[in-house]
Formats: C-alpha cells, sequence, structure tokens
C-alpha cells in the first residue's frame, strides 16, 4: 500500500536577507521533489541527510536569486557524484536558458553530463507530472520584470498541497488556499509590509481564513519573529520535517 501521506522537510525557511542565519527557502516533498533551489540548497540537503542523487525534480517559483541560484551546485554535484537517473527541472519560461547561462558561466563544462535533464517550462494552468507528483502552475503576483511569478497546485499520495511562492496577497493566493489540504505559504515579515509579500498581521489571517477548517498551514520564507498562534498553522524550522 503506498502511505499516503506527505512528508515535507524545510531544507530552509528564511526569506532573501536570511536573517538570524536562516537558510534559505526550500523544501522538499516526500525525499524525491525538491521545492526551490536555493543557493543553500545542496549543503542543506546533506545536512538534512537526503541524498541529493534521489532527487527526481526540481519545482521553481521564480527566478529570485534565495529561490534559484543553488541550481549550478546542485548540478555539479549531479555531474561529478554519480547521478545515474534523469532529473526533472520545472520552472517559468527562461527556466533552461537562464541555468544554462548562469551554470556554464560559473562551472564551465557543468552540461557536459551523463544522466540527462528533462526542462519543463511552464506557465498559468499549465500542468506538469513528475513520477507521483501532479502539478498545476498558477500565476502569482510578485515581481514583473521576471519572466513569470508561479505558485502551484499539487497532488501527492492522494494529498493536495498548495505552494504560494512569492507573491502579494491576491486571488490566486485565495483560491489556493480555498483548495488545499495543505498550504505552503510565504510569510515574509511579522508586520512590515514588504513590497509584493504576504505578512503575518496583515495577510496570513486572510489567506487561514480562506481554507477549509481542517486544512493546515505552513509558513516559510520567514524572519525569526514570526510565530503565531493561528489554529493548525506552523512555522516551518530548518531541517525539521512535518508530516501531514
Ligand atoms: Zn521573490
Amino acid at each position: 500500500m503506498p502511505r499516503m501521506s506527505l512528508d515535507l522537510t524545510f531544507i530552509g525557511t528564511g526569506n532573501a536577507f536570511a536573517a538570524g542565519g536562516l537558510c534559505w527557502n526550500g523544501f522538499v516533498a516526500n525525499e524525491r521533489y525538491l521545492f526551490e533551489a536555493p543557493p543553500t540548497a545542496l549543503m542543506s540537503l546533506n545536512r538534512a541527510g537526503i541524498d541529493p542523487n534521489v532527487v527526481e525534480a526540481v519545482v521553481l517559483s521564480h527566478h529570485h536569486g534565495d529561490h534559484f541560484l543553488g541550481l549550478p551546485f546542485l548540478l555539479l554535484h549531479w555531474k561529478h557524484r554519480g547521478r545515474e537517473t534523469p532529473v526533472t527541472i520545472v520552472g517559468p519560461p527562461e527556466t533552461e536558458r537562464l541555468t544554462r547561462e548562469i551554470g556554464e558561466t560559473v562551472y564551465p563544462g557543468l552540461f557536459e553530463s551523463e544522466f540527462g535533464i528533462e526542462w519543463r517550462e511552464v506557465a498559468a494552468g499549465d500542468s506538469a507530472t513528475v513520477g507521483d507528483l501532479a502539478l498545476e502552475a498558477v500565476q502569482v503576483e510578485h515581481d514583473d520584470r521576471l519572466s513569470l511569478n508561479l505558485g502551484y497546485r499539487a497532488r501527492l499520495d492522494g494529498i493536495r498541497f498548495g505552494y504560494t511562492g512569492d507573491t502579494r496577497r491576491c486571488e490566486a493566493v485565495l483560491d489556493l488556499a480555498r483548495g488545499a489540504q495543505v498550504l505552503v505559504s510565504e510569510c515574509a515579515s511579522r508586520d512590515t509590509p514588504i513590497p509584493v509579500h504576504m505578512n503575518l498581521v496583515d495577510d496570513i489571517p486572510e489567506v487561514h481564513a480562506a481554507m477549509a477548517s481542517t486544512s493546515r498551514l505552513v509558513l516559510t520564507h520567514v524572519t525569526p519573529e514570526v510565530e503565531t498562534e493561528l489554529p493548525r498553522t506552523v512555522v516551518a524550522k530548518d531541517y525539521e520535517t512535518y508530516r501531514f
């Protein structure tokens, strides 16, 4: 029998400024699907005891550096540390071009490898399936100068979960909240209004109110001051695993 549970292991929970020494935000679903590739991704996977070579997919929300610039290190590991199976990289348009440009610049020869990369660039409303992870991309409101800003509606082992990526509070986020059994939401500060982000005081109560009464909310992309007593809500901690 499949286990019908969702394990989310946070390889980092910090926002772009990594205040308090938090690692930049990212998490692994059921030890196989990595959401975001923050600069510390490889170090954090190693520290969390997750073999980077068993990561089947990397799912990117957008191309800000705290979400994306860890990919060259992952590719370096996969090239030199025995990866034999293909990896799928899911992300907004321009993901392949940017990764190749940056990766080849900082590690020449990075893409002369054997294991194979499947690039899956997605736009709003597109679906993608990798192994037993089903994804639907959702457009959120963050930085219009990037190619696209995505959140994801996902299903894994029978559990529906959502991930907001980085975004201001918008209808797409509330819609994600309504449909998810588990929602991983950015919460970039406690009460400081940060443009095109959500904060704990002004935004998260609205997101929480949109969720079903049995659903769970996980806050990430935080600062150390973010603490909450909202029911069925947890502020993710670096290297912790949460089972749903
Ligand atoms: Zn961002």
